[in-house]
């Protein structure tokens, strides 16, 4: 849209710069590089900050939350589709619907809770204008998953618990996998967990700072 206006801040050239950073900093997935070059980050957040669409930075989006940075995107989307694209994912803390738009353009559905009502109709309203038809939304506290629409081949969250939610764990198919930031502001890290026969297998990857993942509605 913007390039018709000839302002290029939402470019192709300008989307292009950020995924080459995005591989400079060790994203290699060329299935996640190809659709974040695509889908237009510049529609989730309000239009005064649509011209810093394109930085690898998290933005406000209003009700005290933030844009995940793509930079987050990108690697909890590569660790979470490493072994194969699962079928059905649960995304909890849909937000501006970003991260959603990243899942739905690779798996065949995504079912997202957040929340935060104003936050969540507001994304959902820019998928449908996007044109995603395959994402369904829930306004509930992902602390207990969405056990009716499960179980699932992924899980994704990103708002950080102090500990593993096992509703979460629970809903989880055997080996599927939950990324998840877990632990207090300040010294959080990004973990992947593995559901296996017996157990589940946790690798904790990098330090992350995320919001947290806070109880009820809102
Ligand atoms: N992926 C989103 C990130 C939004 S920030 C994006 O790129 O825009 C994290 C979101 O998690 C916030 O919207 C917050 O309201 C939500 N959240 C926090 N705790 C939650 C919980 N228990 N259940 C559902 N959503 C939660």
């Amino acid at each position: 849209m913007n390039e018709q206006l000839g302002i290029g801040m939402t470019s192709q050239r300008t989307r292009d710069r950020l995924i080459a950073q995005l591989q400079e900093l060790g994203i290699k997935d060329q299935r996640v590089l190809s659709v974040m070059r695509k889908v237009p980050r510049h529609l989730f957040m309000a239009e005064a900050l649509a011209s810093r669409a394109y930085e690898n930075t998290s933005l406000p989006i209003g009700h005290g939350q933030t844009i995940s940075q793509p930079y987050m995107v990108a690697r909890m989307t590569e660790l979470l589709i490493e072994d194969g694209l699962p079928e059905n994912v649960l995304e909890v803390g849909t937000g501006s619907g970003y991260q959603s738009s990243i899942l739905a353009s690779l798996v065949p559905r995504v079912f997202s809770v957040e929340r935060i009502r104003p936050l969540q109709d507001q994304a959902k309203k820019v998928l449908a204008d996007v044109g995603f038809r395959n994402i369904n939304f829930k306004h509930s506290d992902g602390g207990w998953g969405w056990k009716v629409c499960g179980p699932y081949q992924g899980i994704l969250a990103a708002a950080a618990p102090v500990e593993i939610p096992m509703n979460l764990l629970e809903q989880l198919v055997v080996g599927a996998k939950l990324i998840i930031p877990i632990g207090e502001e300040g010294k959080q890290v990004l973990q992947r967990v593995t559901r296996t026969e017996a157990a589940y297998e946790v690798e904790t990857i990098e330090p992350v700072s995320f919001v947290p993942f806070l109880k009820g509605r809102a």
